[in-house]
């Protein structure tokens, strides 16, 4: 290796970036075939997994011939004749069968023996009578009104399950009805794939553990978590070893330590190029043969790393939870369910509409998020995109689509086949796509009380806007100022669409308590201040937003510091003043208030609903417009600080 001094140096920048089906096929064939490791488990403690070997009946099942029914045990021989008008005359024999008693008289010629449901047939009998189809005839005797043919309400020994019959075959995936039968013939302990333990490590400086308290650019560690979860749901044994830093000592040790004591190894973080990068530098000293593909045409996913070391899989999935989520099931689970004897997921899926074009990286997989809304004819497919990074874009979605990698867009209009993270698609009763305000979870807080299933898409106020035209939402939240009208939305309507008046929110300029600077001015005094003040840095707001053109009339063209920093949310700018990273910007003031920000206030702002006439008559649009008018609804807007509008 002396001879190619940059061999590292090369795998750092992913020179060498497999297609998802080289990595998946190169991964496959360093770990399979492989004898399914096995252990015997107790009946109770063995749902869900798959069998290993065969299962043959002990006994047979029923033990014994078992009567179906209530009634009497007799020869079908006696009752050749009986009928309504000459009944056959049986004398009863001097015992009673009951479940769990072995019977002790023979059933002669003209004789029966009463017997219940699950009792063993007696000998000489070899039909059962229902008791319906008898009638008592004094005492020691019943009559039989009707013939009886022999083996009727009979089941023979050994008609369920006989014994060394194979019951159940290898690789069965033992459920309640499984585990059911295996009792049935008295098996206590089975043969099961053994579930791999998965040992997972989340690295990275940067993280905390939930539950702990966040430090300046600290996190919580999410992968962890996450990945734990995933490898239960794939039939892992998962143990989470924690969080370690960007330091190789420490990863050293933790790697090896598990690897020693568990089949496969996850971790996170750390595979894309940057300072604490060495994780996969680690692997190749770990075992044979090593890295088989770091860096795949995946998005998100690309910086993912897979290994075998002496056997056993070794896997870094990229840092971003949603990228790590994405790579593992695509990539990872498929390779655990193999090792846990499992099959394939069966993923559901559905075929929607995608309502806009999404453009996509030539040359790479890619995986897009979609939330389900019910459209005229049919489901369209909303892309929830936020970045990779973005953890409530999950929430948000039903599903996902995929783009091949040969494919540098989808066009809107495309039909796509969605597939969904659970297996029920519910489609919200209700759908609201615009801008998003603190105030719309306590309208609506009381329809999901109901048991109503609400989707807020927050795509900003325009894009809200072009959802109800194109009827993909029930209503389009939005905050738009009309500068030639001087209004608040209204002239922004189409037909098609009508303006319910929603609430009233003052925004103003935020800046912290103890910023001397903006001591006793108001927010035009303010802004004046601040563009004098070179070291003063703004926040600003992305360009489709209804604060944006507030900002702009207050800057009048001016471009000071900060300008460019376009978050989306009156949180982050809220957010960036309060942590320093911004010294003002404009927010709402129910907001500035949660963040125990300086407010001035700058105008009251109209947040309305355009509400898409078509879908107005839909129970939960007349259920959320009703709660949008009621006292409650009034009192908690009140309360958060907005000002409803009638
Ligand atoms: P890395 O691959 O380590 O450079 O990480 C890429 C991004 O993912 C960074 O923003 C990390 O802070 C973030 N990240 C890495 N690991 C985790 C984790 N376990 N939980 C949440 N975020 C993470
Ligand atoms: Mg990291």
């Amino acid at each position: 290796m002396s001879d190619k001094p940059n061999a590292h140096l090369a795998q750092d920048q992913f020179l060498t970036i497999l297609s998802r089906e080289d990595a998946l096929a190169r991964f496959g064939a360093a770990l399979f075939p492989r004898a399914l490791a096995s252990e015997s488990l107790a009946l109770e403690f063995a749902l869900g997994r798959a069998l290993v070997g065969d299962v043959l009946a002990p006994i047979d099942v029923p033990p014994f011939d078992r009567s179906n029914v209530d009634g009497f045990a007799v020869r079908a021989g006696d009752l050749r004749n009986a009928s309504e008008a000459t009944p056959a005359r049986l004398t009863l024999n001097d015992e009673v069968i009951a479940c769990g008693i072995a019977p002790k008289l023979h059933v002669g010629a003209m004789s029966a023996t009463p017997i219940s449901t699950g009792g063993p047939v007696p000998r000489g009998a070899d039909a059962i009578v229902m008791i319906e189809q008898t009638q008592p005839a004094g005492v020691g005797a019943v009559d039989m009104r009707r013939a009886a043919n022999p083996g009727q309400f009979i089941s023979y020994a050994g008609s369920d399950m006989a014994r060394g019959e194979s019951v159940l075959r290898a690789g069965t995936i033992l459920g309640a009805r499984e585990i059911g039968m295996l009792a049935a013939c008295g098996i206590a302990q089975v043969n099961v794939a053994r579930a791999p333990r998965v040992a997972i490590v989340s690295t990275g400086d940067e993280l905390v553990q939930p539950g702990g308290t966040l430090a300046p650019a600290q996190i919580f560690d999410t992968n962890g978590p996450i990945v734990a979860a995933a490898v239960r749901e794939n039939g892992g044994e998962a143990h989470f070893l924690g969080s370690v830093p960007d330091e190789e000592q420490a990863l050293e040790k933790i790697m090896r330590d598990a690897l020693a004591s568990h089949d496969m190894l996850i971790l996170s973080g750390g595979t894309s190029k940057g300072a604490g990068d060495l994780t996969h530098r680690l692997i190749a000293r770990l075992g044979a043969p090593g890295i088989l593909a770091h860096g795949v045409a995946l998005k998100p996913g690309k910086p993912l790393c897979l290994a075998v070391c002496d056997g056993k899989p070794v896997v870094i999935l990229p840092g971003f939870p949603t990228s790590a989520m994405f790579t593992f099931h695509d990539m990872i689970a498929p390779v655990l369910r193999r090792m846990a004897g499992l099959p394939p997921r069966n993923d559901a899926k559905v075929q929607a509409t995608l309502p806009v074009r999404v453009a996509s990286e030539l040359g790479r997989t890619e995986f897009v998020m979609v939330a389900l809304v019910e459209g005229a004819d049919g489901l369209f497919a909303y892309p929830t995109g936020k970045g990779s990074g973005a953890i409530t874009s999950f929430a948000q979605a039903d599903g996902f689509l995929r783009i091949e990698a040969l494919a540098d867009h989808a066009p809107a209009g495309a039909a796509v086949d969605v597939t969904l993270f659970t297996p029920h698609v519910r489609v919200p009763d209700l759908t609201l796509i615009g801008s998003h305000c603190t105030g719309l979870d306590l309208v609506t807080a009381p329809l999901v009380c109901k048991g109503l299933t609400i989707r807020t898409i927050a795509v900003g106020s325009l894009g809200g806007l072009a959802a109800a035209k194109r009827g993909e939402c029930d209503l389009a939240p939005i905050h738009l100022f009309d500068e030639t009208s001087e209004s608040y939305n209204r002239s922004f309507l189409v037909e098609g669409l009508e303006l319910v008046e929603g609430w009233r929110r003052m925004q103003g300029i935020v800046y912290r308590n103890d910023d001397a600077r903006f001591a006793g001015c108001d927010a035009r005094e303010a802004v004046r201040r601040a563009l004098a003040d070179e070291s003063c840095l703004m926040v600003n707001r992305n360009p489709a937003a209804g604060t944006r053109i507030l900002i702009d009339r207050l800057l009048q063209g001016a471009k000071p510091g900060g300008y460019w920093n376009q978050p989306k949310s009156h949180n982050a700018v809220a957010a960036a003043v309060a942590q320093g990273r911004a010294d003002w910007g404009m927010t709402i003031a129910p907001v500035a208030a949660a963040y125990g920000l300086a407010f001035l206030p700058f105008a009251q702002e109209h947040y309305d609903f355009a509400v898409v006439s078509a879908r107005k008559n839909r129970a939960a649009v007349q259920a959320f417009l009703e709660s949008l008018r009621s006292d409650e609804s009034h009192a908690a807007l009140v309360r958060a600080g907005f000002t409803p509008a009638t």
